[in-house]
């Protein structure tokens, strides 16, 4: 397959929902791309353009969705990859970098660019006000790509050294257990009164944001749609009127011991 000067990759996110959430530069990639490439409910949820091929495919095969995105962008395609939220969170930037890694050649010269969007944790913590205002870190619960060992491990040592911690993927139908696997681990370290926020499908019809504390927290409010976030020692709750959920802050100062 020989390499043309007009073909093009992008990588972009389209944000956790909602269209203003999607960056002015990832509606214009959108617009001018003539190929579409992505799990589909991501794909789907992209306007539709006369002309414009989607190419959507299971949520599982990443790799080969990134390897035939390059090979169509080394054809002379002008290939939009498109994942949710930011591309190079748990999304589909590293798969696209990775293929690039172990490819042909001819792949490190094609015009690749990766575009920054609204993950799912920056959303859900502007609902609440600032959850994630001190260190935090964020972890996979999946184990699809990785052994639960690491993951259990790492939630060890984050909720160790007092990370505010988000989780992503924290369930699948697939996978039930995970989270509850986590809590009880979080439990076994963490205060009960620590603060967790579930939100749920943050920015679409069906949002939901519960807050709660590790001791409450009911993983059943858990599902794929759901960012959770698990406080530090110091986050705290801001008590609202009129049913309101409370605002959640986790504060930058820490006093020195
Ligand atoms: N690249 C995406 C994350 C992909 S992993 C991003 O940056 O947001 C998929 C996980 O993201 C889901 O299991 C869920 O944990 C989280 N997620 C995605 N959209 C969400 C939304 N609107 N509300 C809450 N969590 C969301």
């Amino acid at each position: 397959m020989s390499e043309t000067p007009n073909g093009r990759l992008w990588v972009i996110g389209t944000g956790p929902g909602p269209d203003h959430w999607m960056t002015p530069e990832t509606t214009a990639i959108l617009e001018a791309a003539t190929d579409l490439v992505g799990y589909l409910p991501y794909v789907s949820r992209c306007p539709e353009r006369p002309g414009q091929i989607r190419h959507a495919s299971d949520n599982r095969v990443e790799l080969d969705r990134a390897r035939h995105a390059l090979e169509m962008a080394a054809a002379g395609h002008r290939v939009a990859v498109v994942s949710g939220g930011d591309p190079g969170v748990f999304a589909m930037a590293a798969a696209v970098m990775e293929a690039i890694d172990h490819g042909p050649a001819t792949w490190r010269v094609l015009d690749v660019t990766v575009h920054p969007g609204v993950s799912a944790m920056q959303a859900a913590a502007a609902r609440l006000g600032a959850p994630l205002g001190a260190d935090f870190c964020a972890i996979s619960l999946s184990d699809n790509l990785k052994p639960w060992e690491v993951v259990a491990r790492r939630l060890e040592v984050a909720a160790m050294v007092d990370f505010v911690i988000a989780l992503y993927n924290p369930a699948s139908e697939a996978r039930p257990r995970q989270i509850y696997d986590a809590f009880a681990l979080l439990r076994g370290i963490k205060a009960p009164d620590t603060v967790v926020i579930f939100a749920r499908a943050v920015g679409r019809p069906d949002e939901r944001i519960t807050v709660t504390t590790l001791a409450d927290a009911d993983p059943r409010l858990v599902d794929m749609a759901t960012c959770v976030i698990i406080g530090n020692s110091a986050t705290r709750r801001i008590e609202r009127r009129g049913g309101q959920e409370p605002w959640v802050y986790s504060p930058r100062s820490i006093a020195a011991d």
